[in-house]
């Protein structure tokens, strides 16, 4: 080979390395996929870290009506804002001890958006101490700090996405209810007044223990009225790959915070396992938790409602005995310094 050919066919070689590290770097720049962002914003040891926090003995068990879960709910409220969101404090009563209900609004994008609402959910409160044994406080681990935690780990992931391709097209509410430990009482305050109207919502996603039983496996619990909010799960479920035990448990629909809303025709599920040796005891500490569990649950949460909200959806019916607040169309712009109780679907810089 003369040295004239050798050259060519150096330059040849480098000028095709640098095609294929320049086809490289164009494949490194390709937009994460939903689940990818998801993946990576929603982690067990976020959420361990979570748990660990809000079943802390300092959090006193969080019972109705206490100083406690006063405490778990500023600190909610502190990371739902970390997250760049404006919780917001409803009172369920009008007992001046009773804590709120923390409602967080992620509005739907200024273009492209849906119609409809979808809200992501898990109560906060838990138990009483018990009178005697060394351990008295209920920490209340699995219940519900895990689905705390995923709740908390959704608003992060969604917000994640927002901006992008991915971003939720309608807008998403995230509800932390308080006394559901005492009969649901949050959760029935919010449906009997609610901040949007009921018959707008697509889908209430509600995680009420999401961190024991066997690995990668979760109970879903709908309904009929829930179907729609199954079929969206299975599908993005393709993309998460836990194991799904769909409505196994009937006596388990009035069971939680979606008890309300499915009463009142509302399509809403239940994620939860199934109850544990630690059950409403003190030892449901962190130690017992499965935090790769409830993040791949979260993580199901945060793609079932990208997708539920670039579905078609046409509100069902209003109710006849309760006509609720309307809300205009997401493209109509907001009037200035409009606020009252009911939040509207449009877009917002100020709260991106
Ligand atoms: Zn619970």
């Amino acid at each position: 080979m003369t040295t004239r050919r050798l050259a060519v066919l150096v330059m040849l070689s480098l000028s095709s390395a640098s095609a294929a590290v320049a086809q490289e770097s164009t494949a490194s720049k390709t937009v994460p996929t939903a689940i990818e962002v998801i993946k990576k914003t929603i982690t067990a040891e976020q959420l361990r870290t979570e748990v660990t926090e809000l079943a802390s003995d300092e959090m006193g068990g969080r019972f109705f009506r206490s100083p406690f879960a006063e405490k778990a709910a500023l600190w909610i409220s502190a990371r739902l804002e970390s997250a760049g969101l404006t919780p917001t404090r409803t009172a369920i009563d009008s007992n001046p001890e009773t804590g709120p209900n923390l409602v967080a609004s992620m509005p739907a994008p200024t273009s492209g958006a849906t119609p409809g609402y979808i809200l992501v959910t898990a109560h906060y409160d838990h138990l009483r101490p018990r009178r005697s044994g060394e351990d008295k406080i209920h920490n209340g681990a699995d219940d519900n700090a895990s689905g705390v935690a995923g709740l908390l780990g959704v608003a992060r992931a969604l917000r994640a996405c927002a901006g992008s391709e991915h971003e939720a097209r309608c807008m998403v509410l995230f509800v932390a209810f308080n006394g559901e430990e005492a009969g649901m009482v949050g959760s029935r305050a919010f449906v009997k007044n609610p901040p949007v109207p009921l018959h707008e919502i697509r889908g209430v996603f509600n995680m009420d223990m999401i961190s024991r039983g066997k690995p990668r496996e979760i109970f879903l619990d709908a309904g009929p009225v829930g179907a729609s909010v199954i079929a969206t799960l299975k599908k993005a479920n393709e993309q998460v790959g836990l194991s799904l035990r769909v409505d196994e448990h009937p006596e388990w629909l009035n069971r939680s915070d979606q008890g309300p809303f499915l009463q009142k025709k509302v399509p809403a599920v239940l994620f939860s396992v199934e109850d544990h040796e630690d059950y409403h005891r003190v030892s449901d500490e962190v130690a017992k938790i499965d935090a790769p569990l409830a993040a791949a649950v979260a993580q199901l949460v945060a793609l079932a409602v990208i997708e539920m909200s670039r579905e078609p959806f046409t509100p069902r019916e209003a109710p006849t005995e309760v006509r609720p607040a309307s809300v205009p169309a997401p493209s109509v712009a907001p009037p200035q310094g409009a606020s009252s109780g009911i939040l509207r679907p449009w877009g917002s810089d100020a709260s991106r």
